[in-house]
């Protein structure tokens, strides 16, 4: 089932996003760059462009899909997000409160926004410790921040989270090991819940899992979302994965978010280069249904040297003269969609 999503403009910040005057979070400029020590005795230091100037909004209970292939600065994105990587400069306000840098806010105000911002993690065997039973991996959170202070409440809440994620209270006692790939994505989700947040960062919460099982999830997302009040930031590489849930899209390649729109505008008219090929690697459930599909040469640059001028353009099957030179800026197309490409000036 997709939402329907109100024509947006370019937010008050500037940012790319939605109409919302005061959005529930805002990404201005984001940059990640991770140093690296190299040549003799270590004594040159470079730098990984990871996220190189991202730009967003979220309104609440929008969800937002950010895709695009390994290494294009998503995960980091996400993480940076929630301060669990340090952004080297930029801004990230949530719920007007510049969050950008955790260790300037008090211990209190910390402990208020890993409340508020939770997270759902790709791997859903490493991201469960095996030595705890699931009672304990939901209680914990509840324990570390003083919420539900008597046993009983815990108990309460946690047969609840199990029941709304499609699992038994019964279960509560059992280990990771004995739960299949879906379920233990269940549990996540069921944690990341735990503490009643208002946004959770699902990084690639369904790469891991089969097909058949996706779709559960997604549903399941979909379903809590509007239950609990959520805004999700969903990271995916798969253009087919964010098609379901999401209200916007943004596609990343190297470090930057090179096309953004509504997800329905996305389908129907993608205008960058890079948005088309993903498009057209995604499979139809038709055996007469012929597609053109655009197969890209070569793998994605380092984001040690990325590429002069437009990142993408030793790829780009459209390429100009001039792409090698000038990096194109995000021009807006209407309706909420921009596009960074000198194709569409
Ligand atoms: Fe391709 Fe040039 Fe557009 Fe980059 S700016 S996507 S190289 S046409």
């Amino acid at each position: 089932m997709k939402k329907k999503y109100p024509h947006d403009v370019v937010s008050s910040s500037g940012n790319i996003g939605s109409a919302a005057e005061n959005p529930m979070l805002s990404v201005e400029d984001l940059k990640v760059y991770f140093p690296v020590e190299t040549g003799f005795l270590s004594r040159r230091r470079e730098y990984v462009y990871a996220v190189d100037g991202v730009s967003f909004d979220l309104k609440k209970g929008e969800t937002l899909g950010i895709v695009g292939e390994s290494g294009c600065g998503k995960t980091t994105t996400g993480m940076a997000v929630l301060n669990l990587e340090q952004p080297t400069s930029g801004r990230v306000v949530f719920k007007g409160q510049d969050i950008t840098d955790f260790r300037k806010l008090s211990t209190e105000t910390q402990l208020q926004l890993r409340k508020e911002m939770q997270v759902i993690f790709q791997d859903p065997y490493s991201s469960l410790n095996p030595r705890t039973s699931l009672d304990k991996i939901l209680e914990e959170p509840m324990k570390v921040h003083g919420l539900y202070p008597s046993p009983g409440e815990r108990r309460d809440r946690v047969a609840y989270l199990l029941e709304r994620v499609g699992l038994t209270p019964s279960q509560g006692k059992r280990y990771p090991h004995s739960f299949s790939g879906g379920q233990r994505q269940r549990i996540g989700i069921a944690r990341s819940l735990a503490l009643n947040p208002s946004m959770i960062v699902g990084d690639e919460p369904v790469s891991a899992l089969d097909v058949s099982i996706q779709a559960q999830i997604i549903n399941l997302l979909i379903d809590l979302q509007s239950e609990f009040d959520l805004s999700y930031v969903l990271i995916a590489h798969d253009l087919a994965v964010v098609e379901h849930i999401s209200d916007r899209i943004a596609v990343m390649y190297l470090g930057r978010i090179v096309e953004t729109a509504p997800y329905d505008r996305l389908f129907v008219n993608p205008l960058h280069p890079y948005t088309q090929a993903l498009m057209s690697a995604i499979p139809v459930p038709d055996p007469k249904a012929r597609k053109n599909r655009i197969v890209l040469t070569g793998d994605v640059p380092s984001p040690r040297h990325p590429p002069s001028g437009c990142a993408f353009h030793p790829r780009c099957p459209e390429r100009l003269a001039e792409c090698s030179e000038s990096a194109p800026g995000l021009l807006h197309k209407g309706q909420a969609h921009h596009v960074a490409c000198h194709l569409v000036r």
